[in-house]
This record gives structure tokens, C-alpha cells and sequence, in this order.
């Protein structure tokens, strides 16, 4: 096992359970995982399909150069480290899926 360190995507520090993304989409027999922040994994998912990140986003350097991604990237840098999207039991019913 690796030390948690800090999350590849936004540099800041990774919570105690991070959340684990494979560079490529185990649809397609990925096996490299990096440990990311909950919102971060979740951003690389709603910017890109799991065929763009078979063909091309497969690293974080590639997924750094997406434009939402930057964005997001300079939104939650500035939140604490331990920001998480507030999820209220009454919010669930919310989620789609
Ligand atoms: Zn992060
Ligand atoms: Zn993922």
C-alpha cells in the first residue's frame, strides 16, 4: 500500500478514505488506480465518458489539460482540506443516478 498522500488532481491532502479511480475505466481492464478526493473523482466523471478516458485521459496530466477540470481544480483549491460537498440525508432524494 501506498502513503496517502495528496491528491493528484488538486494537490491538496487526501481525507482518510479517498476515493479510488482507475486511469482506465475497468469497462476496459484498467488496473492503475489513483486515490483522489470524492468531488475530484466525481468532476473527472461528469467532464469525460469512459471511452474518452480509454482513448486519451488515461493520465492526470491529460486530464489536467481539460478545461473543466482547470477550472474545477482552481474552485476547490481554495477549500479547506477536509471540503466536502455537503450531503444532507434530506439532499438524497435528489441524487440521480
Ligand atoms: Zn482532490
Ligand atoms: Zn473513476
Amino acid at each position: 500500500m501506498n502513503a496517502i498522500s495528496d491528491c493528484p488532481l488538486c494537490s491538496r491532502p487526501l481525507p482518510e478514505k479517498p476515493s479510488k479511480h482507475h486511469l482506465i475505466p475497468k469497462t476496459f481492464k484498467g488496473k492503475e488506480i489513483v486515490l483522489l478526493h470524492r468531488v475530484c473523482h466525481r468532476q473527472i466523471h461528469a467532464n469525460f465518458t469512459e471511452r474518452e478516458l480509454l482513448n486519451y485521459c488515461h493520465t492526470i496530466d491529460r486530464l489536467l489539460e481539460n478545461e473543466n477540470i482547470q477550472n474545477f481544480v482552481r474552485w476547490v483549491k481554495n477549500k479547506p482540506p477536509n471540503f466536502h460537498v455537503r450531503t444532507r440525508n434530506t439532499a438524497s432524494k435528489r441524487v440521480k443516478s
